[in-house]
């Protein structure tokens, strides 16, 4: 399908939005019903078409991973929304009283949203999801590696939401970088770090405010106090979903040199019990596309030439595997910091491991790189878990977990720095998609008339009073 103008579809919205600037929450609950009742509809559709885009992607994760986390967080918005909207009082210091103060929510009108690949369902609809809560208008920019469910989802939206409620735009970059130079009024990008820049930069000419939900290298640090049989299985896991093409992913490991060769003996181990072959397996998902295997394969060359170690899990053929686009869990020792695997985002079933003899050491290595999306602890000595969380700045947190912290509704899912800017999901979410307007009530009974000039010397001495309760 093709797109329609872009400037005529904001325009449109815009004024939609203008002729009913504050939805009533039946207005709002009836597009989060009919969200929720089209993604229901159209679930073995949706995951055909992504599993055809990746060239394989196992149903269970597509079911796990985003129809069941788009239909939690419609289900959570259903619950709460109502209740985000309402105007909130708020405190009045005693110099201004008995005037009062509110804060009123307040749709910022239309969100532009551009989402990545690698969870497309997920990463396009739960913002929408927060958007249409808050009672904006929506226009939506999916990947174009994934083509088929772009064009699904544009088509079955499209069928229920007219193109002034809910307008998709397929497409290549050029169609992105059009988008992402609209004058949204709010703009919630997911995708790199490289790519966010650029977006951030596009949306700075209009001053739109954005959301950037980016990437980065996702550290995890294991304690000896760890309860190392749900630890294997919880990192290996973490890693292995969506075949490590998760922003959240464990990127690396810090741990003692001498625990390095158990480890990796435990987690190649995990990885074979987890998927016996990883060739056919439908269990197993493939690398998205020709150039991202190969950047993959590019990694691992670059670590080996630089004196790096591979143990690779399986025993598949690899040229079965090049053609199914897999490649099996591969963990990369004696690695250096020259190293690109230790220096971009891997996103792939590679995990490096870094040797790092203390604790202290572990956090000087976090410090001094990019501020990460997500850090993972594993241990249950609650004094070092508190250190880690006190000297480590990060997007989010699991402990003895990895990723779950993500699909937590009622916490905050953001970068901070290179990894991201602002937050979304629950109320963060409707925060992130409403403007928090404060209005101010002033009482018949204001002293503020004795602060009028010409200034007296009565004036200083109410002031002065007046300072004394400031
Ligand atoms: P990407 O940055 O290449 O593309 C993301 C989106 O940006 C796509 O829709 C694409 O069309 C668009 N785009 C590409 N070039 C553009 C340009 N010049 N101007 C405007 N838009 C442009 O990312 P990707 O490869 O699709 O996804 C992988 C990255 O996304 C990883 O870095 C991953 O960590 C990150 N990610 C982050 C989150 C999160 O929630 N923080 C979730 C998933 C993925």
């Amino acid at each position: 399908m093709t797109n329609k103008s872009l400037d005529k579809i904001l325009d449109g919205q815009r004024a939609a939005f203008n002729t009913n600037l504050n939805p009533a929450w039946d207005e709002r609950k009836n597009k989060l019903l009919k969200l929720s009742k089209i993604i229901a509809d159209n679930e073995q559709k949706f995951k055909d078409a992504i599993s055809e885009d990746f060239g394989n992607r196992s149903f269970v994760e597509t079911t796990m991973a985003e129809l069941s986390i788009v239909q939690a967080g419609i289900k959570h918005a259903l619950k709460h929304t109502q209740k985000w909207m309402r105007t909130r009082k708020a405190p009045t210091a005693i110099q201004f009283k008995p005037a009062k103060n509110i804060i009123v929510p307040q749709p910022r009108g239309v969100v532009g949203i551009i989402s990545p690949w690698n969870y497309p369902l997920q990463l396009a609809v739960m913002p929408m999801v927060g958007a249409l809560g808050a009672g904006n208008r929506v226009m939506l920019k999916p990947s174009e590696y994934t083509p088929r469910f772009s064009e699904l989802l544009k088509s079955v939206l499209g069928e229920v939401f007219s193109d002034d409620e809910i307008y998709v735009a397929t497409g290549g970059v050029d169609v992105a970088q059009a988008f992402s130079a609209l004058p949204f009024d709010h703009l919630l990008f997911t995708g790199s770090t490289n790519v966010g820049r650029i977006v951030a930069s596009a949306a700075a000419k209009n001053l739109t405010p954005v959301t950037l939900e980016l990437g980065g290298k996702s550290p995890v640090i294991i304690d000896e106090s760890a309860n190392m049989k749900l630890t294997i299985p919880r990192i290996a896991n973490g890693k292995l979903i969506n075949a490590g093409q998760t922003c959240v992913a464990p990127d690396y490991l810090l741990m003692p040199q001498g625990k390095i060769d158990g480890f990796t003996d435990a987690l190649i181990k995990q990885a074979e019990r987890f998927y016996p072959t990883f060739a056919g397996n439908p269990d197993y998902t493939s690398i998205i596309a020709d150039a991202h295997y190969a950047r993959l394969q590019g990694l691992l060359e670059d670590a080996q030439t630089k004196g790096a170690s591979i143990r690779v899990a399986g025993n598949d053929d690899s040229q079965q595997m090049a053609k199914e686009r897999r490649i099996p869990l591969t963990v990369v020792t004696n690695t250096t910091p020259d190293m690109k695997i230790m220096q971009e985002e891997i996103f792939g079933p590679l995990l490096p491991i870094v040797a790092s003899e203390t604790l202290a050491d572990s956090m000087h290595y976090i410090q001094e790189r990019d501020r990460p999306l997500a850090l993972y602890w594993f241990g249950e000595d609650k004094a070092k878990r508190d250190y880690v969380l006190n000297n480590t700045i990060s997007g989010g947190v699991s402990i003895n977990e990895t990723a779950w912290h993500v699909v937590q509704e009622d916490i905050p899912f953001g970068g901070v720095g290179p990894s991201g800017m602002g937050s979304y999901h629950g109320e963060h979410g409707f925060k992130t998609f409403s403007h928090m307007k404060g209005v101010f009530l002033q009482s018949k009974f204001s002293g503020g008339k004795m602060l009028y000039p010409p200034y007296t010397e009565k004036t200083q001495k109410v002031l002065g009073m007046m300072r004394k309760f400031m």
